[in-house]
């Protein structure tokens, strides 16, 4: 066995004490310390003072040149400053609350100072400073995170010594070839240079060397996974009939876009494998997936196999019920509904029908993974709106067929580079063309001063027969929280709007209520609907063409998104309204992309800069290890080229044997990373 998998009481100086410390940071072996790295580094290296900006953390170089003087504020606090030449240019330099230190400093020694510069002031702020001649090595001073009672020059010394003793043992395990290709350093040096950092430069090519190290070996897990699932689960090879698919297809009321077309396509490839479909379906609100899901499920009710479609809310199942019956029960396709309205005697009947087969798509709320729903035969499972469903929901719909083909479609679109990167264990189809004709929805900003302008606007669309949403972000009157509530404002906008009727709309509603509300919407009995976030998913009604959203800026960038993908549904030009007084620079930045795009893909990426990616993704659901080092976001080029380079080496007839790989390939072994391991 490697030393590096020894525990790190095997290090001189480490004890039990320690090391229960350092297993609080996750460190146990010698090879965990070596690699737990400096999460940033401090710049001590000497700066010129007019290369610097204002408000830049600096160090600075010079010889003291005055008695410092100190002021005493109340009790304890303290003000030191002192007058230092630096460079011919003398500057004041300010200590708080360390009059105790006002001896060491002489006129005439030389000093060096670290601190916040404030450039109209010509003064240093210091934090840290170190009288006489500049005698510091290095240039950057690794900083460690550390918690409990370790400190932090404690676990510097830890991991020096660590690297005395076992640096040696640090193998290379990349393939000699990729550190030539990619002109990458060895292991060990890259390890040494990150605990020993010399340069800003020679940082950086240990970071990369480390980043492609970390994303090659996830790669290969899910590749390898995916591999193995693909030969491993048997799906249902669906004797799919292309040409009935293609007259379905024929028969819709509109042409299918390329990008459609292209999908479906790759689904139905698929369903005729033998291998178990395993596909997220991404595109922006309005591009289209329901009619692909339909497409979906008639070519494999079709095929003799029942089909179901699980949705996050009971309005949008009902409304996919509705347009996708409209589809397939002309051809003779039983579609039902299943969800919490769906009760008793009703309820029993439907789930004989399906166990017997005589139901052949099941459209429904969680009230389709429950226990007692049995198919006759479950061929396809598609799930909407994936990421409203947990890992353990989708198994569990999974489970209720022998290797279904599975579908997840989502509107909160994933940066293409980054979803098959991320999900790479998933096939991704991509629908990134809207339907011809769209109308792009104009979007507004304004300030809430100016409500009374917007209603006027909103009159007058109504007026033209157009009807409005009017999203409110809380339900109940909260205090705390200083927003406006859907309940308040539909008693403010009824008392407005006296010649028109507004309709509320909330989650606390009973759904029975919920449709009525949602069904007077529609049929334009209502022409405004107020409503919390419960309409944010997948409802349709064309003839809305404003979409006002109080307190925006409480909304994340894809949750606002997708309220705006409400309107524009129709023939009529759109607007979507966000009435927010943001107070972060983060809010106005949110607000100010909201009116300037209206592409999904764009705003996601935007989103995740603004966010990071472990907000984004939700770090459970999407699989994403903890990387020591590398970052998915700024880092996903790093990550592409991962990918494709673990794509090939799976694929590759040479891996198992081929000299070149035999250090990776027994790195993987002995970690059990190929192991086909389920990894969500
Ligand atoms: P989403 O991707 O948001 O689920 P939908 O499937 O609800 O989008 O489609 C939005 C609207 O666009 C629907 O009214 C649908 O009938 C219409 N639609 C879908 N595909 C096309 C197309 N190829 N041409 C014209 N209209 C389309
Ligand atoms: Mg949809």
């Amino acid at each position: 066995m490697s030393q590096l998998a020894q525990p790190v009481t095997i290090i001189k100086g480490v004890g039990e004490e320690t090391a229960k410390q350092l297993g609080n940071l996750g460190i146990y072996t010698v090879g965990d310390l070596l690699e737990y790295y400096p999460f940033r580094y401090e710049d001590y290296r000497i700066r010129e003072i007019h290369e610097v900006n204002h408000d830049e953390r600096i160090t600075l170089a010079g010889v003291i040149h005055s008695e410092p003087s100190v002021r005493y504020f109340g009790k304890k606090k303290t003000r030191l400053s002192v007058r230092v030449l630096i460079n011919n240019v003398l500057i004041t330099a300010v200590f708080f609350n360390q009059g105790f230190i006002k001896k060491q400093l002489q006129v005439g020694s030389s000093i060096t100072i670290t601190g916040k510069w404030d450039r109209h002031r010509l003064t240093l702020t210091v934090n840290e400073f170190k009288i006489g001649d500049v005698t510091r090595q290095n240039e950057l001073a690794p900083v460690y995170s550390v918690g409990g009672n370790l400190k932090i020059a404690t676990l510097k010394k830890i991991i020096y010594q660590g690297l005395k003793e076992y640096a040696n043992e640090i193998q290379e395990i990349l393939p000699p070839f990729i550190l030539e290709k990619y002109k990458l350093l060895p292991k060990k040096e890259a390890v040494l240079r990150l605990h020993y950092p010399q340069s800003t430069e020679l940082v950086k090519q240990a970071r990369r060397r480390m980043v492609y190290e970390e994303f090659l070996l996830f790669q290969l897990k899910m590749q390898s996974f995916r591999k193995f699932k693909r030969e491993q689960t048997k799906g249902l090879p669906m004797p799919t009939n292309r040409k009935k698919v293609e007259q379905f297809i024929d028969s819709l009321p509109f042409p299918l876009t390329g990008a459609q077309q292209r999908v479906v396509n790759e689904i139905m490839n698929d369903l005729s494998a033998d291998y178990r479909m395993n596909r997220l379906l991404q595109g922006d609100v309005g591009s289209g997936k329901t009619v692909v899901a339909a497409v979906a499920m008639y070519a494999t009710v079709d095929a003799g196999f029942q089909a179901a479609l699980m949705v996050p809310t009971e309005i949008l199942a009902e409304q996919h019920v509705s347009s996708i019956k409209e589809l397939l029960s002309p051809l003779g396709i039983e579609v039902a509904l299943l969800s919490g309205s769906v009760k008793g005697k009703k309820r029993r009947e439907q789930l004989e029908k399906i166990k017997a087969g005589e139901i052949h798509v099941v459209i429904g709320t969680h009230a389709l993974i429950q226990d007692d729903v049995h198919f006759h035969k479950l061929g396809l499972v598609i799930t909407d709106e994936q990421h409203r469903f947990g890992v353990e929901q989708r198994r569990i719909l999974r489970d209720k067929g022998e290797n279904p083909d599975v579908l997840f479609m989502t509107a909160t679109p994933i940066p293409r580079t980054l979803a098959i990167s991320v999900f790479g264990d998933m096939d991704v189809s991509v629908i990134d063309e809207m339907p011809a004709g769209r109308k792009t929805i104009e979007t507004y900003w304004v300030k809430h001063d100016m409500l009374e302008r917007v209603l006027h606007f909103i009159e007058k669309e109504i007026k033209q027969g157009h009807q409005a949403y009017v999203i409110c972000p809380l339900i109940e009157e909260s205090e705390k929280l200083d927003v406006q509530n859907a309940i308040d404002v539909h008693a403010i906008l009824q008392t407005h709007f006296k010649e028109y009727k507004v309709g509320l709309m909330h989650g606390r509603l009973h759904p029975s209520e919920k449709d009525e509300v949602m069904e007077a919407f529609s049929k334009n009995e209502t022409q405004i609907l107020v409503s919390t976030t419960v309409v944010e998913v997948g409802v349709n009604v064309p003839n809305s063409t404003v979409m006002l959203i109080y307190d925006a800026e409480r909304f994340g960038l894809a949750q606002l998104h997708q309220l705006r993908g409400r309107v524009g549904r129709g023939e009529h030009q759109s607007y979507c309204i966000l009435l927010a007084d943001p107070k972060s620079d983060v809010g106005k930045e949110r607000m100010r992309i909201m009116t300037e795009t209206n592409d999904g893909f764009t705003l996601s990426e935007r989103d995740l800069e603004l966010r990071g990616p472990g907000d984004f993704f939700g770090q459970k659901q999407s699989g994403l290890p903890n990387f020591k080092v590398a970052d998915v976001v700024h880092d996903y080029r790093a990550l592409e080229v991962a990918r494709q380079d673990a794509v090939e080496f799976v694929n590759s007839t040479h891996f198992w044997e081929d000299r070149e790989y035999k250090a990776l390939v027994y790195y993987l072994e002995e970690q059990g990373i190929l192991s086909g391991e389920k990894l969500d």
